[in-house]
């Protein structure tokens, strides 16, 4: 699971001093999936991106990580 609320960078225990460490690790145990999902043409729907950390250090790859991660937008309203 992941939260939306904004990037504390140096305030994180994650962050590697320059990105998300999360990131690389989801991104790393995809690599060794048998058969890793992949990016379809367009990008997922996404209200954050704008503002995404995840995207903002790997780009659209990090949209395939995000797919696999639990989403709750319940307290969005959404
Ligand atoms: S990784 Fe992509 S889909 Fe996930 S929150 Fe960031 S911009 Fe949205």
């Amino acid at each position: 699971m992941r939260f939306a609320s904004p990037c504390r960078s140096e305030g994180c225990a994650q962050w590697t001093g320059t990105a998300c460490g999360i990131i690389q690790r989801v991104l790393d145990h995809i690599d060794r999936l048998p058969d890793p999902p992949r990016l379809a043409e367009t990008l997922p729907p996404c209200t954050i991106r704008q503002r995404c950390r995840w995207f903002s250090d790997r780009g659209r790859p990090a949209c395939v990580a995000c797919d696999l991660v639990v989403t709750d937008q319940a307290a969005a309203g959404s």
